[in-house]
């Protein structure tokens, strides 16, 4: 029996431990990767605004985060898959065959990037799919390339790799593109850029890597091809949140509702980070949010064992 179980060890995660820890609680973190950090692997611009740190990625803060990790007392396991968790019960069940039980859990399984899933779009996974305009853009300088989304993220990409690319098509299914106007307005002037909109992409082509992609407008009756030898899809994000999300609140996103306690509508089940925070996901709210459980879950164990 811990007094705490975390699931997920990326900032949120990890404050939380590091907070419940300090509290002197039995903490137990559980990642079902092989290492901790969650969405910082992918963060491969600097990060400014994290106060009192400046770092160039964010792997480099998450060397900080480990230093700390290093020195705390909790238990972390990565690789560790949970195969069924009861919330009530606060019983989570790994595949490996290991039953757990806590008088507290905290969520921080943070949020993954939404698909397309059309074909294609596995099978060139580092054969023409582009994860990253800041970490990939030398890599297709000279190259024509594709984005499809139309926020902040599909925007800021296309920008970047009209920088290098000879032509950069973004496709987006809405008929604006919804990304922030200083964005917007450095796309219009851009000779590089086209935009299509109310278009969809529907397949992506190629034999030993990426050759071309398949786009259908709204307007036209059939699709057609694009030569490209780059694409990169930045269409959101999407909480996860599929192994319990009939157990509690969630909003029409599939988001944990949570109170200022950041508890969830399930006693004693926390939830912190990017899967409870739709509106302002940021690592600063992450770890704070974490941080806020913790002192939370310390308070009401301390009251229950002052009273019993
Ligand atoms: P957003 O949710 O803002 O935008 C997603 C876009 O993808 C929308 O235009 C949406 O279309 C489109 N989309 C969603 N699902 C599909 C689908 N199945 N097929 C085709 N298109 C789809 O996500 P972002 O990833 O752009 O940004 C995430 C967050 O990160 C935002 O809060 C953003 O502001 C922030 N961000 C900030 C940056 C910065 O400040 N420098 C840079 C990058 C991101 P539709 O409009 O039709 O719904």
């Amino acid at each position: 029996m811990h007094d705490v179980i975390i699931i997920g060890a990326g900032p949120a995660g990890l404050s939380a431990a590091f907070w419940c820890d300090e509290l002197g609680l039995d903490t137990l973190v559980l990642e079902q990767a092989d290492a901790i950090g969650g969405q910082l692997h992918r963060v491969y611009n600097p990060i400014n605004n994290y106060l009192g740190l400046k770092t160039r990625n964010g792997r480099e803060l998450l060397e900080y985060f480990s230093a700390d990790v290093d020195d705390a007392g909790f238990d972390l396991w990565t690789g560790a898959e949970i195969e069924s968790i009861d919330l009530r019960a606060k019983r989570v069940s790994l595949r490996s065959g290991e039953r757990l039980q806590a008088i507290a859990i905290v969520i921080a399984t943070g949020v993954r990037q939404r698909t397309l899933d059309i074909p294609g779009e596995r099978e060139f996974a580092g054969r023409g799919m582009i994860e990253s305009a800041t970490r990939d853009k030398d890599l297709f300088a000279g190259q024509d390339v594709c984005v499809v989304g139309g926020g902040d993220a599909a925007v800021e990409n296309a920008l970047l790799l009209a920088e290098v690319c000879p032509t950069v098509t973004v496709v987006h299914r809405g008929k604006k593109l919804r990304a922030r106007r200083e964005f917007v307005e450095r796309l219009q002037p851009n000779h590089a850029v086209t935009v299509f909109t109310e278009s969809v992409l529907t397949r992506i082509i190629g034999d030993d890597r990426v050759e071309a992609v398949e786009i259908l407008r709204k307007d036209g009756l059939k699709p057609f091809q694009l030569a490209v030898r780059g694409v990169l899809i930045r269409i959101g994000v999407e909480p996860n949140t599929g192994l319990f999300r009939e157990q509690l609140e969630v909003d029409q996103q599939g988001y944990v509702t949570v109170s200022s306690e950041q508890e969830t509508s399930v006693a004693m089940v926390f939830a912190c980070g990017d899967v409870s925070n739709p509106r302002a996901p940021t690592i600063s709210g992450a770890t704070g949010a974490g941080a806020t459980a913790a002192k939370v879950i310390g308070q009401r164990l301390n009251a229950q064992r002052s009273n019993g």
